[in-house]
């Protein structure tokens, strides 16, 4: 065990011990090897300032305002993921983040927990915007769903209520786009309006949206 802890802390040194140890244990400190994870970097950054994409809304209420748990290809379960998970209490309510048709539904889930088994219990919710890029809104509660496959939603109009169904640790909302190219979908990390600017959000901050 020596051995391995001191190996692991060659690996990790820059990061406090605690969380390290923490880590190790989740993940064994490895990173995603996807190349979107430094080109996320420098949008964080604001390193490249020639950026022309859509502009998201939160996916939550005007000047409310949650904590991004976990961020883009995060170490607990985004590690090859470009989503966003915003903790929240069952029962708030969901905004549409861009406006679109709704083309899936799924609100009879009734289980969640950290069982794989529970991963396809997780209700949600895809909406296909013109671009051909497509959101979706997971781990709503059970018949929380306030829109139909075939609906047209304005952005910011409420879509459903969060919940904690599917594979989940604590109440929150999983949020990402997806973008087509050649025929097969890559998630990827989006721009949001909030109380502070236009921002790339990182883990373990507070963002308050504004609409
Ligand atoms: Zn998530």
């Amino acid at each position: 065990m020596n051995v391995v802890l001191s190996l692991l802390m060659n690996r990790c040194r820059l990061i406090p011990l605690y969380f390290m140890i923490a880590l190790t244990v989740l993940t064994g400190c490895s990173v995603s090897k996807n190349p979107l994870r430094k080109e996320i970097k420098k949008l964080q950054n604001g390193t490249n300032k020639d950026d022309s994409s859509y502009v998201y809304g939160l996916p939550f209420e005007n000047a409310r305002a949650h904590f991004l748990v976990q961020g883009y290809f995060g170490n607990f379960s985004h590690k090859e993921r470009a989503a966003l998970d915003f903790k929240m209490k069952k029962g708030t309510k969901i905004l549409a983040a861009r406006e679109g048709v709704v083309t899936r539904v799924k609100e009879d889930g009734s289980r969640g927990g950290t069982k794989r088994e529970y991963r396809s219990d997780g209700n949600n919710i895809i909406i296909q915007h013109f671009d051909n890029s497509r959101s979706g809104y997971w781990h709503l509660q059970k018949n929380g769903a306030l829109v139909n496959v075939g609906d047209t939603v304005k952005k910011g109009q409420v879509i459903a209520l969060s919940g904690n169904t599917g594979y989940t640790a604590f109440p929150h909302l999983h949020f990402l786009v997806w973008t087509s190219r050649g025929g097969q979908w890559n998630q990827i990390p989006t721009r949001f309006e909030t109380s502070k600017g236009i921002k790339y959000l990182r883990a373990w901050k507070w963002y308050r949206s504004k609409y």
